[in-house]
């Protein structure tokens, strides 16, 4: 069993479609084992996309992620971290493959509807920063 962080981002919330993104998640056998509905602040955004601090897109990623409330899930499963991030599709949702949440639902490159950890040490910090143990179920 796997543990990753998920997120449904500020584009996909605005298109009522936290619902539909669940149910995907759902009938692939992942679990939710934790999940909160929250605006992130400028610097929790910052904090959780520092990797990417020195990107000529950082400033209006985090622009975006504040933009309105985002859905944070702590996910669980076999391989989710990888399975999550296939579900999800590659980061432009132009060439996302069918079928994948990015391609049903995101707009653009960055506003590409959800987050999935790419890795089991990303994981773990991205759960940590957004979830702490009395929140788990
Ligand atoms: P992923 O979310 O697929 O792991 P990255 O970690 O590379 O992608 O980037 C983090 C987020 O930054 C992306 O999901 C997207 O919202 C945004 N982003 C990535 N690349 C670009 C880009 N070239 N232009 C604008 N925004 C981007
Ligand atoms: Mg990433």
């Amino acid at each position: 069993m796997e543990r990753t962080l998920g997120i449904i981002k500020p584009d996909a919330v605005s298109k009522n479609v936290i619902g539909k993104i669940i149910s995907i998640i759902e009938e692939n056998e992942i679990k939710i084992k934790a999940m909160k509905m929250v605006k992130l602040t400028e610097e929790q955004a910052k904090g959780f996309y520092y990797v990417h601090k020195d990107k000529p897109f950082f400033n209006d990623l985090i622009k975006f992620m504040t933009s309105g409330p985002v859905v944070l899930m702590l996910l669980e499963g076999e391989n989710v971290i990888e399975r999550w991030r296939k579900i999800m599709g590659v980061t432009d949702p132009a060439k996302a493959d069918e079928g994948t949440i990015r391609k049903l639902y995101g707009t653009d490159i960055e506003k590409n509807a959800v987050h999935g950890s790419d890795a089991p040490e990303t994981a773990e910090y991205e759960t940590k920063y957004f979830f702490n143990a009395l929140e788990v179920c």
